[in-house]
């Protein structure tokens, strides 16, 4: 779109230039856990927990962690006939991320038909393109209804330590109520956006006024509710945000409505799309033929990694990015094939459309020097991409204000307020949307260790990285399973289709051992390793670009080592085909690699 190789040039330099601003020598290091006198940050403010005798008995299957992967887990293990299974949780109820993350405008971002799972099941019709958070913590607890999983769960409840017991083939699951549960077979599905993380700005222990962070809204304090009503709290209130990730554009034209003042404190802008949301129409709905949400997963996930497809059945902000780069390479008369012909023309369709995403704030952000701050200077895909109708115009409202802090972040924070560039900007309440740990110990983010077989610990076997077979079975801890996108399909704009597709995998699995009545099943060391290495000369991995602008996709900006890489490998053919071969995998019936004994 009219861009030249100077303009191309210049492009990427100040691209360059703003990275090189943000890199921080501490780089993940510059957050703090919410542990300490932190912890209160994390704490459930939804829902108190119930006292309750500690449990000391045995169930057939049981799964940490009570959001989509738990869910679909156990909705798929009822489907073959494992009647017996207990989700354990942190949460007060079912939802996990839907659990937590209340915030007022929360919404996903990934249309309803492909991200809600497991709703021709329930016969759920999603009333928006991009359902709101009440919406999808209500299909939380109907998978939970539907699919009998609410009798035999048990909510506000951290697993401390999971451990396998040799001579009786079976898991001793410890908690922070003092049960010690059994199961036969153990699934860990604890979601990758998990734990709560804090900027460690200096002095931010000392703010007197009020605090939380955005997945612990408090309500109490601000008025209103998830569903957006009005927060009457916020009217008199001067109210400073930290952060404008993907979480911060979805709430803050709440806060720039509700709030009597509102200081959003910005380092690095996000892209911010179209969203272009919509009612569903009942008619329309009905009209979809059975089988229909496979399908429609099925063709977001070979358009949005560059695919063909008759249709574009989801048509929407990321299947157009894959389109764009799949459609600028084969305009070519020559087509270049090769990956280095597909970077050329990612980078080459990328800057156009970041083009039109600094023109679109200028379109709609009427102040000059905020829509200059608000552009953002990287690759889209650098960070999580956003899309959004009323953020920008959000930064029209008199009462907010956008507070550039130039790449650098909040400088200090004091009993009063936030500093930037030696200016006090005096507060009634901060609201942290500064994320969620990343590429920290997998054990601090799980908040447990697994001892396996003969006291193998599953740090120990990590050690120099994740190891599995499919991202599912890991050697020396049998009859475990783990739900995540990592070593399997590792599609990151539709997580709940990898979730889906190892559910039903792991049902395959379990409903096969329990025929053949075997007390272990696990993953012969050899095919451990030639599923890493597989993956490794394919190279395929999330993120992890030191040339992007520094943030949690890519460690900081600090690139990662080979035993971090290894966490975030995916197929080498992508998403389509792994899914592909997890379906023939499973229903071949010979389940290559598994030992049953
Ligand atoms: P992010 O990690 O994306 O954002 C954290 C924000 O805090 C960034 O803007 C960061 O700036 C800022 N920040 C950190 N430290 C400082 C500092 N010292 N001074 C100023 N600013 C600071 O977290 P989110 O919660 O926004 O999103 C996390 C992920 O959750 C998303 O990427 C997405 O995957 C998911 N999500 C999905 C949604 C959905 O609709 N389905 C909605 C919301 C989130 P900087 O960029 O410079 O590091």
């Amino acid at each position: 779109m009219g861009l030249t190789q100077d303009d191309r040039t210049a492009l990427h330099e100040r691209y360059a230039v703003e990275r090189d601003k943000r890199l921080r020598a501490d780089g993940n290091e510059q957050y703090v856990e919410v542990s300490g006198v932190f912890s209160d940050y994390a704490q459930d403010p939804y829902i108190e927990a119930m006292p309750r005798e500690a449990l000391h008995d045995e169930v057939e299957f049981a799964f940490i962690g009570g959001g989509f992967a738990g869910l679909v887990t156990g909705a798929k293990l009822k489907e073959v006939g494992i009647a017996d299974v207990r989700i354990v949780e942190k949460g007060g109820d079912f939802g996990g991320t839907w659990y937590w993350n209340r915030y007022p405008g929360a919404q996903c971002d990934t249309a309803a038909f492909i991200y809600l799972p497991l709703l021709e099941e329930t016969g759920h019709m999603p009333s928006e393109k991009y359902t709101h958070a009440p919406e999808i913590a209500e299909h939380c607890r109907r998978i939970g209804t539907h699919f009998d999983l609410y009798d035999n769960a048990v909510f506000s409840t951290e697993v401390t330590d999971l451990e396998w017991d040799d001579d009786a083939c079976r898991w001793i699951i410890r908690t922070n109520r003092g049960d010690e549960m059994r199961a036969r077979h153990v699934g860990i599905g604890t979601g990758p956006l998990h734990r709560p993380k804090l900027p460690g700005i200096p002095g931010i222990e000392s703010f007197a006024g009020h605090s939380f962070h955005t997945s612990r809204w408090d309500y109490d304090y601000t008025g209103g509710d998830s569903a957006g009503a009005p927060m009457t709290g916020l009217v008199n209130r001067r109210v400073g945000i930290i952060g404008t990730g993907a979480t911060a554009v979805q709430c803050i034209p709440h806060l720039a409505r509700d709030a009597g003042e509102l200081l959003v404190f910005q380092r690095t802008p996000s892209s911010v799309d179209a969203r272009n949301n919509h009612d569903v129409d009942p008619e329309w709905f009905a009209t979809l033929e059975p089988g229909w949400q496979k399908r429609w997963m099925e063709n977001f996930t070979i358009l949005q990694t560059g695919g063909f497809a008759d249709e574009d059945l989801v048509k929407d902000g990321w299947t157009d990015i894959s389109q764009r780069i799949r459609d600028r390479l084969l305009a070519e008369p020559e087509p270049d094939l090769t990956p280095e012909g597909f970077v050329k023309a990612y980078h080459d369709s990328d800057d156009e459309k970041m083009e039109e995403i600094r023109r679109r704030v200028e379109e709609i952000v009427s102040d000059p020097n905020a829509a200059d701050a608000l552009k953002p200077w990287y690759r889209q895909l650098c960070k999580r991409p956003c899309f959004h109708d009323d953020y920008l115009s959000a930064f029209n409202e008199p009462s907010t204000t956008l507070v550039h802090t130039n790449g650098n972040g909040v400088e200090r924070i004091t009993e009063r307020g936030v500093v930037v560039q030696g200016v006090e900007y005096e507060l009634d309440c901060l609201i942290y949307a500064s994320g969620f740990e990343v590429g920290t110990e997998f054990t601090r983010r799980w908040g447990f260790d697994v001892t396996g077989r003969d006291g193998e610990t599953l740090s120990e076997h990590w050690a120099e990285g994740m190891m599995s077979l499919h991202g599912i079975h890991v050697h020396g801890f049998p009859n475990m399973y783990i739900v995540s996108p990592t070593q399997g399909a590792n599609l990151i704009s539709n997580v709940p289709h990898n979730l889906t597709e190892s559910a039903e995998t792991i049902a395959a699995v379990v409903a096969h051992a329990t025929l053949l009545g075997t007390n272990e099943v696990e993953v012969r060391a050899a095919d451990e390793r030639a599923w890493v290495e597989l993956l490794e000369r394919g190279g395929r991995t999330f993120g992890g670009d030191p040339t992007c602008t520094p943030g949690y996709y890519n460690n900081e900006g600090h690139g990662i080592d080979d035993s971090a890489r290894r966490g975030t490998l995916g197929y080498p053919d992508g998403p389509v085909a792994y899914f592909e071969h997890i379906g023939r995998w499973r229903t071949s019936g010979e389940f290559t690699g598994l030992e049953f004994r």
